[in-house]
């Protein structure tokens, strides 16, 4: 029964060790891969929509628990999305407390505010994978896609400012789209907005081109279907591709770290 006891222990040792060892070296808390991040928030978000979620981490333990842990050690996805109250963003993906590092603006567009509390997600909360996350029937987008038709409304004064870089989304919809008028334009520039927010955050953040040219996060392009609660992944290559033109942008921020 003792060397059984001593054996066991030994085990849990063994695995205690070689799980902080690869986190250790990287100088980065031990998290899931990338690839699984992935998988869980697909799994998540498949319960979800069967009405089947398991509804972890969102019990007293887990509040206690928030409370004496560093967020760094368990939150496993950075995701930036639309404020929009129909977007919950913890329910569709089946998650809890201390899960999700959440960065929400309306139409999920990303300037400093956005850059800076994505590169505290990734660098600082440690997140493997970064979630940039459209969603349909999106008003800001519709919105900027009414201005740019000409057919915009008056807006509060702090409102043009802030969705004034979905304006490209939806120009670069509308080329793609010659056809596409009026509100059939909306859906393209949905997802043209998801890759406007992930250019623009490359350009703006050495920091996140960094922790992905070194395999250490994923940027992942989705789209969040109101009518059906499904989330859908846009194709991974398109973000290399961005990555790429970012590199060679010449109005790239170069340096890493603030003065
Ligand atoms: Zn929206």
């Amino acid at each position: 029964m003792k060397t059984k006891y001593a054996i066991t222990l030994a085990a849990a040792l063994f695995l205690a060790l070689s799980c902080l060892a690869p986190a250790l070296a990287a100088g980065r808390p031990d998290k899931p891969s990338p690839e699984k991040v992935l998988q869980m928030l697909q799994a998540g978000n498949a319960r979800f929509v069967a009405g089947k979620m398991h509804r972890i981490n969102q019990d007293q333990a887990r509040i206690e628990m928030a409370n004496a842990a560093d967020q760094g050690e368990h939150a496993f996805a950075t995701i930036l999305s639309c404020s929009d109250s129909r977007v919950p963003v913890e329910l569709i993906f089946d998650t809890g407390i201390m899960d999700l590092f959440v960065v929400r603006v309306a139409g999920n567009v990303v300037r400093t505010d956005e850059a800076g509390s994505i590169e505290y997600g990734l660098a600082h909360v440690h997140t493997p994978v970064l979630v940039v996350l459209g969603h349909t029937r999106c008003g800001a987008v519709t919105a900027v896609a009414q201005e740019v038709q000409g057919h915009g409304h008056a807006l509060e004064r702090n409102i043009p400012p802030l969705v004034a870089p979905i304006v490209p989304a939806v120009k670069a919809a509308m080329q793609a789209h010659p056809s596409a008028k009026g509100a059939a334009i909306v859906p393209y520039a949905i997802e043209q907005n998801v890759w406007q927010a992930i250019s623009d955050l490359f350009v703006m953040s050495p920091a996140t081109r960094d922790l992905v040219k070194a395999n250490k996060v994923m940027v992942v392009g989705a789209i969040y279907d109101l009518a059906d609660g499904k989330v859908h992944w846009l194709p991974q290559d398109q973000v290399g591709r961005i990555l790429a033109a970012a590199e060679k942008n010449p109005q790239r921020a170069t340096e890493a770290m603030a003065k």
